[in-house]
Order: C-alpha cells, then sequence, then structure tokens
C-alpha cells in the first residue's frame, strides 16, 4: 500500500497483467479502491479479516456493504477463519465471515477467503453456501481443495508453494486442476524462494509460476496464460491488452 505504484511497475517488467488488491480491514479500503480506479489492470477486494472480526460491528459492516457497490470493487475479502492467532472469539470471527458470505451472494462477487487452522468449520460453511470464490495462499491438501473446487471455488498459492519444506503442498498443487489455480503474492508476507526474508511483492509471484510450471511439466508462458485466463474467469474481468 505504502508505494503501490511502484511496486507495481517492478510487476509489469516482470511482466504480471493484472492484480487484485484486497483490503483486510476498514483502514485499507480507501487505499485498494483507490489504486484500483487508478490503474486499468489492477481490482480491488473489500472485507474484514477475521484478526478484526471483534471490530466488525453493524457500522463497520455498512461501510464494507457501501464500498462493495464501488467501481473496480469484484471481490469481497478478504474475510475468513483464524485459529491460529485467535485474535477475534471464534463465534465472532464465524458471524462475521457468514455476513461477508452472504454480501458475496447477494452481488454475486467471489469471496476471498483466508483459513488458518480452521479447516473444519471453513469446510462446512463454504460447502452449503452456494458462494464462490478463491482460498488464498491454500496450505491444505488435494482432498480438501478438490471439495472446494466441485463447489465452484478456485485455489490460490503463494510463496509457501517455493519453500524447501513444502512438499506436501507442491504435491497438492500438482494434482489440481489447471483451470482452477491462481497465484499470489500476500505482501509483505510469504515471499518466495530466492527472496526469503525481504518484504514480498507482486514481482515476486513469477517464482511460484515457475514452480507451477515444473510441478505440471508445462512451460511459464503455459503457467501464465492460465492463470491469467483463470483470474479473468473468477473476477469477471478482462486484462488490458498486453500489446499496450
Ligand atoms: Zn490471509
Amino acid at each position: 500500500m505504502s508505494d503501490a505504484d511502484a511496486a507495481l511497475a517492478r510487476a509489469r517488467e516482470q511482466g504480471v497483467r493484472g492484480f487484485v488488491v484486497p483490503a483486510t480491514k476498514l483502514d485499507d479500503i480507501a487505499s485498494s479502491v483507490d489504486i484500483a480506479q487508478r490503474n486499468d489492470d489492477v481490482w480491488a477486494a473489500v472485507g474484514v479479516h477475521p484478526h478484526e472480526a471483534k471490530d466488525c460491528d453493524d457500522a463497520a459492516f455498512a461501510e464494507v456493504e457501501r464500498a462493495a457497490g464501488e467501481a473496480r470493487v469484484v471481490a469481497i475479502g478478504e474475510c475468513g477463519l483464524d485459529y491460529h492467532y485467535m485474535h477475534s472469539p471464534r463465534e465472532t470471527q464465524i458471524a462475521v465471515l457468514e455476513r461477508h458470505i452472504h454480501l458475496a451472494k447477494r452481488l454475486d462477487k467471489p469471496i476471498i477467503i483466508h483459513n488458518r487452522q480452521s479447516t473444519s468449520d471453513m469446510v462446512d460453511m463454504l460447502l452449503g453456501s452456494g458462494a464462490r470464490g478463491v482460498l488464498h495462499s491454500f496450505t491444505e491438501d488435494a482432498n480438501v481443495a478438490r471439495l472446494l473446487i466441485e463447489r465452484g471455488f478456485y485455489i490460490s498459492f503463494s510463496g509457501i508453494l517455493t519453500f524447501r519444506s513444502a512438499d506436501a503442498l507442491r504435491a497438492c498443487a500438482k494434482a489440481l486442476p489447471h483451470d482452477r489455480v491462481l497465484i499470489e503474492t500476500d505482501t509483505p508476507y510469504l515471499a518466495p524462494v530466492p527472496f526469503r526474508g525481504r518484504d514480498n511483492e507482486p514481482a515476486y509471484v513469477v517464482k511460484i509460476a515457475e514452480t507451477l510450471a515444473s510441478l505440471w511439466g508445462v512451460s511459464l508462458d503455459d503457467v501464465a496464460a492460465q492463470t491469467t485466463a483463470n483470474f479473468e474467469a473468477l473476477f469477471r474481468v478482462t486484462l488490458p491488452s498486453s500489446l499496450s
């Protein structure tokens, strides 16, 4: 957020063609929407992260609902459940996620889901919800992924996919249908190899694409074309021409 224009420029130089910038709390919403409205290859998502769920009262959620109608807001989130940090009580997290799911369905927009050590509740909530969207920075196994894919969800991999310790996650990514996979930054966290320890940024997403290419036995161009098509399908947008 602090230097988005420069980060976007570096990512474009690496061939990254489209971006969704999710807000995770009310304070981020104006910046996310502003970045999207100033750039024809950027879109925004608005929501409240489970860490902040305890502060998501009626007035706060009304602000999310208002922002969801702004130009270039194509998704609801980041929202979800996080029982690892448990910065908000479990019941509060569930109630706030429920509101986000209802909003996403009412507006027919995809939902961007955060899930950490909360998979059982998350699967229960999503499977019967009728919502569609993406599981961001996915770290579960292929069985969980397939359950959600069958209900219309996409699976997004962050820099974790490149970590030396992530053999199980790579096995999952290898097994998934290519037309349901996205790649993401999760800045400033989870910078991929060989940038671990630095602040993450969108230019580095190419390293995740390279990892997918080797897992799938296809070219980097094929991964780029596939994840670009998946991005357009999920968020229902058309990227500006790469020739411009
Ligand atoms: Zn997250």
